[in-house]
C-alpha cells in the first residue's frame, strides 16, 4: 500500500503563471496562481509514489505570509492524517518552515518545497522540487526529523535552512551546518546526519487552537544607528523586541541604550546578531538591566530583579541533601531554548541549570517568591529571592 501524502498548497512561485517562457521576474503580477491540482498534473509520476491528496489553503505569494497564516497551516497539518507537503514561495519559507518546526506536535515528516522559475519558464524546477518533496515525505526516513526543506535535491533542517541568493535554483543553504542529506538523481532519499535540537514533540511551544500570537518585532543595528527606531517601536508597545546586533552581541552604545529603556518600560527584549554563524554569549555581568543570549531573555525580570538578593539552593533527590549558597545578587534569569540552558545571572558568575525539564515559579498575589527548576538529570534547584518582588503586568503572559 503507498504511504499517504496530503498536499497544502499555499502560492509562491512554484505555482506562478507567467507571460511568456523566458518570463523570471514578471510573473507575480499576473497575481495567478496554478492549483495544486493543475501541478500535480503536471508530474503524474507523483501518483506512483503515494496516494495523493491536495488542497489550495493559500495562493499567495510569500511576503503575505505571516503568524496568522502560519497557524492556518498548523491546524491543517493537525487535523490531516498524511505526511505533509507544504508548496510554498521562496521568501518567507524558512520562517514558515521554522515556526512549524518548533510547533508541529507529531512525528509525521512535513516537507516544505518552493521553485526559483515558475513552472511556465525554460529550466523551472517546480516540477522536479514537488517531485522529490513527495518522495521524501513518503520515505519511512523522513519521520521525526522535524521540518524539512527540499529544493534543488537538497534536504535541509527548518532549523538551519536559509535562502542566500535572489535567483539562483541552489540557494537554500544551511551554512556551517550543511545539508542533511540528498534526494539523489537515483531516486533515492538519503540521510547523513539529523539535527539535535529539540522540534516538534519535544519543544515547549504549543500554540494549537490559538487565533493570534503576541506582537514581537525585529529592529536591525547597523553603523551609526541610534536609539530612535527602538524607542519608537517601545512607544507602541509590542509584546515582545529582537535587537540584531553584531558579531557575537555588541551593538552602537545608544541603540542598546534604546534597548536598556524598553527593558525599563516591561517589554521582553531578546538580543540577535547579525553574523550569519556562531551565538550571542552572555556578557557584561555587571548588573546592567540587560540580559544578552542567544535565546528568550526575558528581559523584564533581568531589569526587575537588579540588586536584589538570591539564594541558591541545589538539593539532590537521590542523596536528600541540600546545598545552600551565600546570599548573592541576582542580575537576571535567562532562558536560552537553541541551547535549552536556564542562566541564573549572579553578581560575577553564572549558575546554569541544563536541559531544564520542569519549572515552576511560586508567585504570591502578583510577588515572585522562587523559581524552582527540575534539571535534564532530575535534580531541584531552587532560587529563592530573600525578599518577594512585585512583578510587572508583562509578566503575567510570558
Ligand atoms: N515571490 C515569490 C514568493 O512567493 C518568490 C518565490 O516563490 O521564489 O516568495
Amino acid at each position: 500500500m503507498l504511504p499517504k501524502v496530503h498536499i497544502l498548497g499555499t502560492g509562491g512561485s512554484i505555482s506562478g503563471i507567467g507571460p511568456h517562457r523566458l518570463d523570471y521576474t514578471l510573473y507575480p503580477e499576473s497575481g495567478k496562481k496554478l492549483t495544486i491540482e493543475q501541478l500535480l498534473a503536471r508530474i503524474p509520476e507523483a501518483r506512483e509514489l503515494a496516494e495523493l491528496s491536495g488542497e489550495d489553503v493559500l495562493q499567495v505569494g510569500s511576503p503575505s505570509i505571516g503568524p496568522a497564516e502560519w497557524l492556518q497551516l498548523l491546524q491543517r497539518i493537525e487535523t490531516t492524517p498524511a505526511a505533509i507537503v507544504i508548496t510554498h514561495g521562496t521568501a518567507t519559507l524558512e520562517e514558515t518552515a521554522y515556526f512549524l518546526h518548533l510547533t508541529v506536535k507529531s512525528g509525521r515528516p512535513v516537507v516544505i518545497t518552493g521553485a526559483m522559475r515558475p513552472p511556465t519558464s525554460v529550466g523551472t524546477d517546480a516540477d522536479l522540487n514537488l517531485l522529490d518533496a513527495i518522495r521524501l515525505a513518503a520515505a519511512p526516513e523522513a519521520a521525526g526529523r522535524g521540518v524539512l526543506t527540499i529544493l534543488n535535491n537538497e534536504i535541509q533542517s527548518a532549523r538551519d535552512v536559509t535562502k542566500s541568493n535572489a535567483f539562483r535554483v541552489d540557494t537554500f543553504g544551511s551554512r556551517d551546518f550543511g545539508v542533511l542529506g540528498y534526494v539523489d538523481s537515483d531516486a533515492r532519499v538519503l540521510f547523513y546526519r539529523s539535527v539535535t535540537r529539540a522540534h516538534t514533540t519535544a519543544t515547549p511551544f504549543d500554540v494549537r487552537g490559538r487565533k493570534d500570537l503576541p506582537r514581537v518585532d525585529i529592529v536591525h543595528a547597523y553603523a551609526g544607528a541610534d536609539g530612535v527606531l527602538v524607542d519608537a517601536l517601545t512607544e507602541r508597545r509590542p509584546a515582545g523586541m529582537v535587537l540584531v546586533g553584531f558579531g557575537g552581541g555588541s551593538f552602537p552604545t545608544a541603540f542598546l541604550d534604546a534597548g536598556k529603556r524598553a527593558v525599563q518600560a516591561g517589554i521582553p527584549v531578546v538580543l540577535a546578531t547579525r553574523s550569519w554563524n556562531g551565538r550571542v554569549v552572555m556578557i557584561g555581568l555587571s548588573p546592567e538591566p540587560i540580559q544578552l543570549g542567544s535565546g528568550v531573555i526575558f528581559g523584564v525580570q533581568s531589569h526587575a530583579l537588579l540588586g536584589q538578593r538570591a539564594e541558591i539552593e541545589v538539593a539532590s533527590l537521590e542523596l536528600g541533601d541540600a546545598i545552600v549558597a551565600e546570599w548573592v545578587p541576582m542580575i537576571g534569569i535567562t532562558y536560552d531554548s537553541r541551547d535549552d540552558l536556564l542562566d541564573v545571572a549572579l553578581d560575577r558568575t553564572n549558575h546554569l541549570i541544563r536541559y531544564p525539564k520542569e519549572i515552576v515559579v511560586e508567585e504570591d498575589g502578583g510577588a515572585l517568591r522562587s523559581v524552582a527548576v527540575v534539571d535534564g538529570e532530575g535534580t531541584r534547584q531552587i532560587v529563592h529571592l530573600r525578599a518577594p518582588m512585585m512583578l510587572p503586568p508583562a509578566m503575567a503572559h510570558p
